[in-house]
């Protein structure tokens, strides 16, 4: 038998359900979604979460589609999948939850005690990280943006991680920023792998659904969990990224794509006004990749306009 918060599941079966986080103002039981695959043979436990954004949508209908399509009889180990952590920042599409507006990636471990988002964050840590041996937590660019294909692989725990990020498949592995509070790190913390994969935003697109899938598979085949092939990258691309925010309100007009090299000074993007005179040019501040930019139009002053990643170095296994 499987055990993960409220759900109990015999080898050979699926099951799904909610831990409990909060009651809503109507009465409602809030929590976190979970779907449970347990496979027939044993082998490691795989969580695979979306949704810690709301309006992040990609990752959420991957995480239901690799439950979906997963054969128990066919599995080795557990896997568990979140189709969306914060439910109602998902309400509010948006990427906060309406609930306290806090930054759910901002605040793991979170606080039993606290508000919404940080209670949730602690029932995560109680009922979530103990139940599994992986973590992979899907994300896109949200709403507001669109980001290149990429693995973020915590620096400081590499030798944990390194395997799983290579396992997915992608180009470019950032590692991390320098904040913490991230769903990874109380996993991490505990001794268990954990990523994150991100991948497009502005809108949902299908062929961003069908990269996280392709990604989740073929870490599932190098775990083990099914059968196939899964030799990871040769190597990948580390980068670091920078933010840039716009100092200036305006009409965001971009002139790079996610995933392309820039030399130090190349146009990225430019801000104008509704006359159509240029207000502010983002630059490339070095050479280096364009990781993040901005799909919605509207520009306020502080708003993120483009994330830079500036080439590090190459893992190899
Ligand atoms: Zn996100």
């Amino acid at each position: 038998m499987y055990s993960i918060g409220p759900l109990t599941v015999a080898p050979g079966e699926r099951a799904e359900g909610l831990i409990p986080v909060g009651t809503s103002s109507y009465g409602v039981q809030l929590g976190i979604p979970l779907v449970v695959v347990n496979g027939t043979q044993d082998g490691p436990v795989l969580c695979v979460d979306a949704g810690v954004h709301g309006d992040e949508y990609d990752g959420q209908e991957a995480v239901r589609r690799i439950l979906a399509d997963t054969d128990p009889a066919g599995l080795r180990g557990t896997l568990v999948g979140i189709p969306c952590m914060n439910t109602p920042a998902f309400e509010a599409a948006a990427r906060t939850s309406g609930l306290d507006h806090l930054n759910l990636n901002r605040i793991f471990p979170g606080d039993a005690e606290g508000s919404y988002s940080q209670r949730l964050a602690a029932a995560f840590v109680e009922q979530v990280v103990p139940a599994v041996d992986a973590l992979v937590d899907l994300h896109t660019g949200g709403t507001f943006g669109e980001i290149a294909p990429l693995v973020i692989l915590q620096g400081g725990y590499e030798d944990l991680a390194t395997d799983l990020a290579l396992a997915a498949g992608h180009e470019l592995v950032w590692k991390g920023g320098t904040w913490g509070g991230t769903v990874r790190h109380p996993t991490l913390a505990a001794g268990k792998p954990a990523i994150t994969i991100e991948a497009g935003g502005g809108t949902y697109r299908e062929s961003t659904v069908e990269l996280h899938v392709h990604s989740v598979r073929t870490i599932m085949r190098r775990l083990g969990m099914t059968d196939g092939g899964a030799e990871p990258r040769d190597s990948c691309t580390t980068v670091s990224g920078t933010f840039a925010r716009s100092t200036t309100g305006g009409f965001y007009l971009g002139h790079a794509e996610p995933g392309e090299s820039c030399k130090e000074g190349d146009l990225i993007a430019r801000i104008t006004d509704h006359y159509g005179n240029t207000l502010e040019e983002v630059r490339a501040p070095r050479d280096g990749i364009v990781l993040w930019v901005r799909r919605m139009r509207t520009v306020r002053p502080g708003d993120e306009v483009v994330i830079f990643g500036e080439v590090q170095g190459a893992i190899r296994p």
